[in-house]
């Protein structure tokens, strides 16, 4: 398997958690929600080993929430030019 990257090769992996505040964003991310990215990743690595429910702060909506680490989840997404990842994941 050589070609592991030859889908989507352009945008990198990263650490999201989908948005709590689900009335907020329902009607831009009817299906899937709307996804903050938490840190940049790859397609192998494991997430960070955290025992506690982390606070994020939506960069959309600008809710916090508190997130249990099963809710990570490795997506193939482009980062905001701004963005600034979660001090768990910098
Ligand atoms: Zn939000």
């Amino acid at each position: 398997m050589a070609t592991w990257n030859a889908w989507g090769e352009d945008d990198p992996y990263c650490w999201v958690v989908i948005c709590k505040n689900h009335k907020f964003h329902r009607q831009q991310n009817l299906f899937s929600g709307h996804k903050i990215p938490l840190g940049e990743t790859d397609a192998f690595s494991p997430p960070p080993e955290l025992d506690f429910r982390m606070t994020v702060r939506c960069d959309e909506c600008g809710q916090e929430d508190t997130y249990d680490p099963a809710d990570l989840v490795r997506m193939q997404m482009s980062f905001a030019p701004n963005f600034k990842p979660h001090p768990l994941f910098a």
